[in-house]
Formats: structure tokens, sequence, C-alpha cells
């Protein structure tokens, strides 16, 4: 399958950065978005993601890694952070931490679970929970330049209220499709009853193998696992299928 290449390697080698939090959203019950101002920003692409570190006053300092949500070219970094009950760090930057806070980013990371302007392909963005922030960004960058390439979202989610950029993607740009697959509690009248991603909804909603998708899955660990194998036993060439899992990242 494959693989985000090696991030965690790469991104030793890069500089950490001060930033500072200009303001940070509510997006959902459990999940704020962090709008950082970042002197010296090299840019990115959409699909890769930096280290945060936070320091306390007595020296305590722990990181984690968070998904570039923004587009490229944007004049700020934004980050969309899910409350992950009793985390160390997600509570915190979801709720408490306020604008005029610091922080220190390291990034970008990854050159693998990127997409790109130039390619024209059919494209499949797969997206468990939190795992839509770099997928948001692939939308957000498309949009940014006027790409014309289509682009498939399937996007699972607890419950409705659950939805990320709900309001930016039900005004949905043309050539992009979205389809919800509620793994909770799905709207009144929904066709699909709630229940887990399964190989039907990639078939019903996602692109047929022989057009060659680049199809990019991202969300929890066994989320992306599962949803990688469904569509290489459907027949998508693992070469085209690019993963990125958010599992634990703390060091
Ligand atoms: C490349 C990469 C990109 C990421 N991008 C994002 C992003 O854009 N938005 C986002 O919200 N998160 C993202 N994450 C996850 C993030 O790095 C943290 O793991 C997450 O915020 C939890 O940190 P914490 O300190 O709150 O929890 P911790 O204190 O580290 O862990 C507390 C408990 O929760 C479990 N746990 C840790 N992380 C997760 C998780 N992601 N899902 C479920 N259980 C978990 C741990 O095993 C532990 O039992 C990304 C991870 C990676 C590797």
């Amino acid at each position: 399958m494959a693989r985000t290449a090696v991030p965690g390697r790469l991104g030793d080698r890069l500089p950490w950065r001060a930033a500072t939090l200009t303001e940070r959203r509510s997006e959902t019950r459990g999940a704020s978005t962090l709008v950082l101002e970042v002197p010296g920003w090299p840019g990115h692409l959409a699909g890769q993601h930096v280290d945060v570190r936070l320091t306390a006053a007595d020296g305590y300092s722990t990181q984690r890694s968070y998904s570039i949500a923004s587009a490229p070219g944007a004049e700020q970094v934004e980050l969309t952070v899910q409350r992950v009950t009793d985390g160390e760090v997600s509570p915190y930057l979801v709720d408490v931490f306020c604008a005029g806070d610091a922080v220190e980013l390291r990034g970008p990371v990854g050159g693998w679970f990127v997409w790109r302007p130039e390619q024209t392909e059919p494209v499949l963005l797969v997206a468990g929970g939190s795992g839509l922030v770099p997928l948001m960004a692939m939308v957000r960058a498309r949009r940014a330049v006027g790409g014309r390439s289509p682009f498939r979202l399937i996007y699972s989610v607890r419950t409705p209220e659950d939805r990320l950029y709900q309001d930016e993607l039900r005004h949905t740009d043309p050539g992009l499709d979205v389809e919800y697959v509620y793994t909770r509690t799905a709207p009144e009248g929904s066709r699909r009853p709630p229940g887990r991603l399964r190989a039907e909804d990639l078939v019903a909603s996602g692109w047929p193998p022989d057009l060659e998708p680049t199809v990019y899955v991202c969300g929890p660990t066994g989320f992306v696992e599962c949803v990688a194998d469904q569509l290489v036993g459907l027949g998508h060439a693992p070469g085209l299928v690019r993963t990125e899992r958010f599992g634990p990242s703390g060091g």
C-alpha cells in the first residue's frame, strides 16, 4: 500500500518556528480550527502536516502532529483539532488555547500524501472523522487554482453534528461530489442506515478502478487500513492508494 514518505524522519531536520494563535474557531462541539501566524513560513502542499510543540512554564514540553487545513498560499496556517477524550494535548488546543498564545511549529512535513494542482486524474478522497483535515486542504487547493480534475469525497462521520466544515461543503465546488457515511446517527430520511463504511459505499460514491483515480484515505489507523483493503479488493492499484494514519503521535 502506498504510504506517507517517512514524515517523522524528514521532520526531524526541519527548524522549529515560533507561531502565534490569531483566532480559534469552533467547528463542532468537539473540534476547533486554529489560525496561526507563522513568521517565515515557507509554504506547504495540500496534504502535508506540521509538528506542534507546546512548552509549559516549568519547561515541560510535548509535541503532536496536525495536518494543515488551509490551502497552499494562504497567509496564515490553519489546523483543525478534534478533541480526544482524556488526551493530553488536543483538549487544551480545542478548548483553552487563546488568541495571542504562543506555540512552536515544525514543517511542513510529508511529500507523498499530497495533491498538486498539476494532477489532472480523477481523485477520490475518503475521510474518517478528523481525517477530513488534509483532504479539505486538497479541496481548498483545487478551488484556489480553479482546478478541473474531478473530485469525489466520501466522509465517514458519527453524526451530522460531527461534520467538519459543514457550510463550506454544503456549497460544493463544480466537479466536487460529497457523500456522507454516518456511523452512529443519520439524518432523518437518509437512504443509507447508519453503519461503518463498506465496499458498496466505495462503489456507489467513488470512481471505478479502470479510471485509475488517485485515492487519498485519511483517519484513524483501523479505518484507513480497512478502507485501503476494500479499495484494493475492488481492483484499485495499491500504488494509487495513498494513506495517512492519525494514530497517536506524541514524542
Ligand atoms: C500525521 C498526523 C496528522 C494528524 N493530524 C491531525 C489533525 O489534523 N487533527 C486532529 O485532530 N488530529 C490529528 N492527528 C492526531 C494528533 O496528532 C494526536 O494524536 C491527537 O490530537 C491526540 O493527542 P492527545 O495529546 O490529545 O492524546 P494523547 O494524550 O496522545 O492520547 C490519549 C489517548 O488517546 C489515544 N489517542 C491518541 N491519538 C488518538 C487519535 N488520533 N484518535 C483516537 N485516539 C487517540 C491514545 O492512544 C491514548 O489512549 C494527526 C496525527 C498524525 C500522525
